[in-house]
């Protein structure tokens, strides 16, 4: 068995006394892979410094999230596509909308979002999307909404922490996109429970977002890769499967959406 966990921020300040511990626990619970989603300028040097240590192991993303668009966008913007333009990355993320903590900076948010789905697509990177909805607005349907409206040719990827209800996983599946299934599923009033049961495993991908988002029985704590397996076999429970079923197909499942730049990792 082995795992992928398309969504870790293991660059992260919270890790910076156990990392090398951190990546042999993943090791050690089969993760083969380990996606990390950039977030800022701030954050790329931390994360490319992982990429080149462990170039097998832990594949870099580019973008810009939405919760860190403020006034300096363009700026920011530039950095990224400097950086894609610069180096192979497996994919544009994470990117998307958060209209969780503040809304100042939402026309920004949008220009950021559609600006790194273009990139994407001139690339022909997947996407790793952040939808947080908030003051009465729902994240998920504006930018499926966006994205339908820019019918950008092959554009695929994962909707990052998919907590949607049935109808928006039909319609990310229909836009032909991956669910990416974190620790939510193991909280009690996930609401994600009810929706797995129908729902294909072709659809899904594993991800913890590390240090964010730590299953049952590490809630409020600190998350890691190594707690993916944790994911796996809520899933599993929820779906009345075999573990062995849920890896096999969310495996594969991540490793379709690799450029082909990554497809000589393909572990066995
Ligand atoms: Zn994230």
């Amino acid at each position: 068995m082995t795992l992928v966990d398309t969504h870790a921020h293991i660059y992260d300040a919270q890790f910076a006394d156990d990392q090398t511990d951190m990546l042999q626990r993943a090791e050690a619970q089969q993760i083969s892979q380990i996606w990390m989603p950039n977030c800022a300028n701030e954050t790329i040097s931390g994360m490319m410094a992982l990429a080149d240590q462990y170039p097998d192991r832990c594949l870099p993303m580019m973008g810009l999230h939405p919760a860190y668009v403020t006034d300096t966008v363009e700026e920011e913007l530039a950095v990224v596509q400097d950086q894609l333009n610069r180096r192979a990355f497996m994919a544009v993320g994470e990117i998307g909308l958060d209209f969780y903590w503040d809304m100042t900076f939402v026309d920004q948010q949008f220009m950021a979002f559609e600006t790194q789905l273009r990139w994407a697509a001139e690339q022909k990177l997947p996407v790793s999307m952040h939808t947080r909805s908030g003051h009465d607005r729902n994240a998920f349907a504006e930018a499926a909404d966006l994205i339908e409206k820019l019918a950008l040719p092959e554009l695929t990827g994962i909707f990052h922490c998919f907590v949607g209800t049935l109808d928006e996983a039909h319609r990310a599946i229909s836009m032909g996109f991956k669910l990416g299934i974190g620790g939510v599923s193991t909280f009690k009033n996930g609401g994600i429970d009810k929706v797995l049961p129908h729902i294909g495993l072709e659809h899904l991908v594993l991800e913890t977002d590390a240090p964010y988002l730590a299953p049952v029985p590490y809630r409020g704590k600190r998350n890691e890769p190594a707690y993916l397996r944790l994911i796996a076999q809520r899933i599993a429970d929820i779906k009345e499967v075999g573990i062995d079923d849920v890896a096999r197909h969310t495996t594969a499942n991540a490793l379709s959406l690799l450029p082909a730049l990554y497809a000589n990792l393909l572990p066995g």
